[in-house]
């Protein structure tokens, strides 16, 4: 049975947990990507990303304001409240906006791995909701510190090249790489933190890209997590950043295969069903 608002405020005092983020929005809807594409989940946006890829659907998430707000679209009304929250905090905003039973939350950005001890904390006071892990996979130090909070991980694999230059952001311990080979190290390691875990990779598809631009970042997957379920996500067109031909996606999920990987396509159909 889920906490309801005033149960969770009852576990509050007795947590200690303080560490707070930057929340962006809290609202129900259907998961648009990933291994759990079509379940109705809770999303919970952090702000903060030190990334610029190119393609990004999100960049009111980049910045982290002094004073934030957050936007909760609860059954009844939408509502903003200052957006810097304690786990608990997060909580009550989560029971507030699900419109029936409790969901899995999903913890987006932004880049949620800005704040680990925030991410660490939110599990006590959602349970027995799961708590799904959004990241783009270049903080693998903070990434330790919450796999064991988290009950999915859903971890993007982008090419170094459809990147603009990364920035540095107040509130971010963890330095994000800054050239090719950084991103490279960057990305085995989050692999190797995700073997045996449930996780599922998100390999981003930009038209432009041939699919052996990709090849290594296949073979890192086969070698360090063989049995991460790899999801092929072609870009929805966006920045000027085209879709990918459907020989690219073909060719790239017969790369795959041959890698003997587990490997499907899906578009992100949140905006095929024109909803958040
Ligand atoms: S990691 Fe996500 S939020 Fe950050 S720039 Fe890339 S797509 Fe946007």
């Amino acid at each position: 049975v889920a906490l309801h608002p005033e149960e969770v405020a009852e576990r509050a005092p007795a947590s200690g947990v303080s560490a707070r983020a930057p929340v962006l929005e809290v609202f129900a809807s259907i998961q648009g990507e990933g291994r759990f594409v079509g379940e109705p989940q809770t999303f919970l946006r952090l702000a903060g990303c030190p990334l610029r890829c190119r393609w990004c659907d999100t960049p009111g998430s980049w910045a982290v304001a002094a004073q934030p707000e957050a936007r909760l679209d609860t059954p009844a009304t939408r509502r903003r409240e200052p957006g810097w929250a304690t786990p608990f905090q997060a909580a009550t905003w989560i029971a507030a906006v699900e419109p029936g039973l409790p969901r899995t939350v999903s913890v987006t950005g932004g880049e949620p791995l800005m704040w680990p001890e925030f991410v660490r904390a939110l599990k006590s006071f959602v349970a027995p909701r799961r708590v799904h892990l959004e990241t783009a996979g270049v903080h693998p130090r903070a990434l330790t510190r919450v796999l064991e909070r988290v009950d999915h991980v859903s971890l993007d694999l982008k090419l170094f090249a459809d990147l603009d230059a990364p920035v540095e952001l107040p509130g971010n311990e963890e330095r994000v790489p800054t050239d090719a080979r950084a991103w490279d190290a960057a990305r085995v390691e989050v692999l190797r933190l995700v073997r045996g875990r449930d996780a599922c990779g998100k390999l981003i598809v930009a038209g432009g890209r041939s699919a052996a631009e990709f090849e290594p970042l296949l073979d890192d997957v086969a070698a360090h997590a063989p049995a991460l379920p790899l999801v092929l996500q072609p870009v929805t067109p966006m920045n000027g950043v085209p879709a990918p031909a459907i020989s690219v996606l073909t060719e790239l999920s017969e790369l795959a295969r041959e890698r003997a990987l587990e490997v499907r396509v899906l578009p992100q159909i949140h905006r095929s069903l024109g909803i958040p």
